[in-house]
């Protein structure tokens, strides 16, 4: 099977033909906008996510702008989103944030931070979830289980040109192949890379 360090790449090159559409599925236009559905997209699906702000973002185009309506009407737009009063006081925390401080987002989850500056094409780390953590897992990757842990041993090992798309390859695998309870490793590209596999 050979060191992590060589299956790395045939394992980066084999998802990313395998899973070609890979992407955010969060609809946005900005930095901003991209910022906000993020952080709407906790709890719930992107397709959800893009329902709510499909009409938000015409209200809101400015961080004034979500300061300038009472949270509850925020609430009230961002409610099929679940978690709609901590999200609302999360979102005007942060754009409050952003005016105060337009440079840097210090106390953005690092999740968020990870996610936006990814997007933007400038990834500062590479966005563990619950399905980075197992497929990093299951490929040998790491053995750890604390995502800052297991973020710190992939940020090592794969190319920092992939620090964007890994995790969306990941992501799209773990849904599509190697499922948290049923792995389909007879279809998977990277089965005599991964240790373990059932095949
Ligand atoms: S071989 Fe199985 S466990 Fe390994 S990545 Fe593929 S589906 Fe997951």
């Amino acid at each position: 099977m050979g060191p992590k360090k060589q299956r790395i790449r045939p394992i980066i090159e084999r998802l990313a033909a395998e899973h070609a559409d890979a992407a955010i599925a969060l609809r946005f236009r900005s930095p901003l906008e991209l910022l906000v559905s993020v952080m709407l997209s906790a709890q719930t699906t992107d397709v959800n996510v893009n329902r709510v702000t499909q009409p938000l973002f015409e209200k809101y185009r400015k961080p004034e702008d979500y300061l300038a309506v009472p949270q509850e009407e925020l609430e009230r737009e961002i409610f099929a989103t679940g978690f709609y009063r901590q999200k609302a006081k999360a979102l005007r925390g942060t754009m409050r944030m952003l005016l105060e401080e337009l440079v840097r987002l210090p106390g953005v989850a690092r999740k968020t931070a990870n996610v936006v500056a990814a997007e933007l094409g400038e990834p500062q780390g590479i966005v563990v979830d619950t399905h980075v953590r197992r497929l990093s897992q299951r490929l040998g990757l790491t053995r750890h289980d604390d995502p800052v842990k297991i973020e710190g041993d992939l940020v090592r090992l794969v190319p920092r040109a992939d620090w964007g798309r890994f995790p969306h390859l990941l992501i799209w695998h773990g849904r599509r192949v190697c499922d948290a309870r049923r792995p389909r490793c007879e279809d998977c590209v990277v089965s005599d890379l991964c240790p373990s596999s059932r095949v």
